[in-house]
C-alpha cells in the first residue's frame, strides 16, 4: 500500500489568558504570509503551517541551527480548539491523537492552576511537549523587534533584562521540577530525551515564534516515531471532536482524520452512548482556501475526499447521538462493516468501567473526558467501580450505596461536565451518597480528597 508522511498534530494548552489564542493567531499569520498561494491549507478546527513556510520565515535561525534541508516533517497542524475537554477528546486507543503539545505559560506568573492540570493531562496521555514561556515582551527593559528569533534577540539585550528573564525561567524550572520534570531554556538543553525545552515567546511582538516552530520540528523528528506519521492509502481512521446541528445540513460531526482517506459516499462507523453507529457520508466540508474566501458568510466548500492529516466536517445521516471522543472509521468494503463495528464496540467497552469492586462512581460528558478522568484517578490511586458517559442515574446511586458498605470514602459519584437530574440528586441526598460535580478535574479530585478525609474520621 502506498504510504505518505503526514504533518504532526500539535495541541496548544495552558492556563486562561496566557496567550494561547494570540500565539496561534501569530503562528497562523506567519504561515499565511510566508506560504505559496494555492495550497489548500485550511482545515476545520486546525491550521497548517508547512515547513517550507517556516524555512522562509525563520531562515537565519534555521541556518544557525543547521536545520536547512534536514527536516522531513512536512509541517504542523495546530489544533485550534484546545482546552481540557478538547484535549481529552483527542483520544485514540492507548493514547492521544495529538503528536505534540505546546504548554503555554505566562513567563511573569508561572504555571498556574490550569497550567498544572494541562501538564498532568499531557503527561497522562504520554504526549511529548515543549513549553512556550509567553509574554516575553513584558520582561522589564526588554527591547523588542518584530518577529525576531529569541536566540538573536537575547544577544541584543541589556544585562538587566537578561537577568530578569533568567530569574523568571529559573522559577519556572523550579516549579516544573515539582512535577518531576526537568526543563531548561531550549538553547541550553543537552539531552532532549531528558529535558523539556522552554522557548521564550511573545505573541504580541512575534519574538520567539521562529524558535518555537524550529524546536517543534526538532522534537517531532526525534520523538515522534516515523511510523506514527505514515499515512496508508486506505479507509480513514479518525476521532470525533464535536457533534452539532448545522442549519441546512442536519447533524454534523467535526472530526480529525489521522490515517487514510475519507470519500463522499463512504460508510463510516462511529459510536453513541448505546454502541456503534453507522452512517453514510453525504458531504465533506472544508474551509475555502484563503484566496478564494471573498464573502465571510461563504467560508466553506464541499470536497470529494479528504486525506490524513486533516480536520473535516462530516455531513451524514445517522450521526445523531454520536459522542465526542468516539472513533470514526471509514469502511470501503461493505463486508467489513460488522468487523469494524466490533472493533469500535470493544474500544468503547475499554473506556467504560463496570465492576463490582469497591471504588468511586464516575460520570463524564464524552468518551474523551471519561477516559481522562479515569486515567487521572488511577494515577492518584483512587479505584473506580463504575464509569460511564452521561448524567448520573438512579442505578449509580445504588452502586455508590453498595460501594460504601466496604469503604465510606467510596459512597460518591464524581460528575465531570454533566448535569445531575434533580430526582437523582434528591435520591443521593436521602441515601447519603455524595455527588461532586464540576468542570475542572483537579477541583473535583481535591474536593473528593477533602470529603474522603472527613468521612473516614
Ligand atoms: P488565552 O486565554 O490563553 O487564549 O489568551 P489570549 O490569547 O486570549 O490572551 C490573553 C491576553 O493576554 C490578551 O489580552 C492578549 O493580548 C494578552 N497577551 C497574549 N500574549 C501576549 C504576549 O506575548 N505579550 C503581551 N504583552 N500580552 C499578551
Ligand atoms: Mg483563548
Amino acid at each position: 500500500m502506498a504510504m505518505s508522511v503526514r504533518s504532526p498534530f500539535v495541541v496548544v494548552m495552558g492556563h486562561v489568558d496566557v496567550g494561547k489564542t494570540l500565539l496561534l493567531d501569530k503562528i497562523r499569520g506567519t504561515s499565511v504570509a510566508y506560504r505559496e498561494p494555492g495550497m489548500i491549507t485550511q482545515h476545520i478546527g486546525m491550521s497548517l503551517v508547512p515547513w517550507p513556510a517556516v524555512e522562509r520565515f525563520a531562515g537565519p535561525l534555521v541556518d544557525r541551527l543547521k536545520l536547512r534541508g534536514r527536516i522531513w516533517v512536512p509541517g504542523f497542524l495546530f489544533i485550534d480548539t484546545p482546552g481540557h475537554a478538547a484535549f481529552s477528546n483527542l483520544r485514540k486507543r492507548g493514547g492521544s491523537v495529538a503528536d505534540l503539545a505546546v504548554l503555554v505559560v505566562d513567563i511573569t506568573s508561572g504555571l498556574e492552576d490550569q497550567g498544572a492540570e494541562s501538564l498532568k493531562l499531557i503527561q497522562s496521555r504520554g504526549v511529548p511537549f515543549v513549553i512556550a514561556a509567553n509574554k516575553l515582551d513584558r520582561i522589564y527593559g526588554w527591547r523588542s523587534v518584530e518577529n525576531r528569533p529569541f536566540l538573536f534577540a537575547v544577544e541584543e539585550q541589556e544585562w538587566h533584562a537578561v537577568a530578569t528573564l533568567e530569574e523568571r525561567i529559573g522559577k519556572l524550572i523550579d516549579e516544573l521540577s515539582r512535577f518531576g520534570i526537568e526543563a531548561d531554556r531550549y538553547d541550553r538543553v543537552r539531552d532532549f530525551s531528558r529535558q523539556v525545552p522552554i522557548v521564550p515567546t511573545s505573541a504580541v511582538t512575534g519574538e520567539g515564534i521562529a524558535d518555537l516552530l524550529v524546536v517543534l520540528a526538532g522534537v517531532s523528528q526525534r520523538f515522534i516515531p516515523r511510523e506514527r506519521l505514515q499515512v496508508a492509502d486506505g479507509p480513514a481512521r479518525g476521532v470525533v471532536m464535536e457533534v452539532k446541528e448545522e442549519k441546512g445540513l442536519g447533524v454534523v460531526a467535526d472530526a480529525i482524520i489521522y490515517d487514510g482517506r475519507i470519500r463522499k459516499g463512504d460508510v463510516v462507523v462511529t459510536a453513541g452512548l448505546d454502541g456503534p453507529r453507522e452512517a453514510r457520508v453525504r458531504m465533506l466540508v472544508m474551509p475555502k482556501p484563503l484566496e478564494e474566501m471573498r464573502d465571510p458568510e461563504d467560508r466553506y466548500m464541499a470536497v470529494e475526499e479528504v486525506r490524513a492529516a486533516a480536520g473535516v466536517r462530516i455531513v451524514a445521516d445517522g450521526l445523531e447521538g454520536v459522542v465526542a471522543g468516539a472513533p470514526i472509521y471509514a469502511v470501503w468494503d461493505p463486508q467489513a462493516i460488522p468487523h469494524v463495528q466490533k472493533q469500535i464496540k470493544e474500544e468503547i467497552a475499554e473506556i467504560k468501567i463496570e465492576s463490582d469492586r469497591e471504588g468511586v462512581i464516575v460520570r463524564a460528558d464524552t468518551f474523551g473526558t471519561l477516559e481522562s478522568t479515569i486515567l487521572f484517578l488511577r494515577q492518584q490511586g483512587v479505584p473506580v467501580r463504575k464509569a460511564d458517559v452521561g448524567p448520573p442515574t438512579h442505578k449509580d446511586v445504588v452502586e455508590a450505596v453498595l460501594s460504601r458498605r466496604r469503604n465510606p470514602a467510596f459512597g460518591v459519584i464524581l460528575a465531570f461536565n454533566v448535569k445531575v437530574p434533580p430526582d437523582v440528586e434528591k435520591e443521593a441526598a436521602s441515601s447519603g451518597v455524595k455527588i461532586i460535580k464540576g468542570e475542572i478535574l483537579y477541583r473535583i479530585f481535591d474536593e473528593y480528597i477533602k470529603w474522603s478525609h472527613e468521612v473516614k474520621t
